[in-house]
């Protein structure tokens, strides 16, 4: 399937959109994710273009999971979260809206409510 260069987190990357932007580096940005569907709900993406698990090159991949990984450390001690739930689709049969990679981070406490995506 083809990249669209003006998805909602290209038009992000660009600035065209507004989002709160929590790090950055040179391969990779995070984000909060507009809706929530715990408190701390972190989105990564690579800065540059890929539609998705099934389209990255590997240098990607370690990328966004380096990222990942820091900010799992990140709103695990900013929201006393004793874990994190990773989580990441493709394509829309996949549960994939928004069709530039991106890993959720969910930051776990204990009794809290995961909300289901979409
Ligand atoms: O299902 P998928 O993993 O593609 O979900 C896209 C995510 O992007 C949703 O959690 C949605 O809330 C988030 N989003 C965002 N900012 C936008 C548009 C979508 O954080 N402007």
């Amino acid at each position: 399937m083809a990249y669209d260069p003006d998805n909602i987190f290209a038009r992000i990357l660009r600035g065209e959109l507004p989002s709160t932007r929590v790090y950055e580096d040179d391969e990779t940005l995070a984000f909060m994710d507009i809706m929530p569907r715990v408190p701390g709900h972190v989105l990564v993406i690579p800065k540059t273009p890929c539609r998705n698990l099934l389209d990255a090159s590997a240098a990607q991949l370690a990328a966004c999971m380096a990222t990942t990984q820091k900010l799992s450390h990140a709103v695990m001690k900013a929201f006393g979260a004793g874990g994190v739930t990773v989580q990441q689709f493709n394509e829309t049969i996949g549960g994939q809206e928004v069709f530039h990679l991106h890993f959720h981070v969910l930051p776990r406490r204990e009794g809290d409510r995961l909300l289901p995506p979409g």
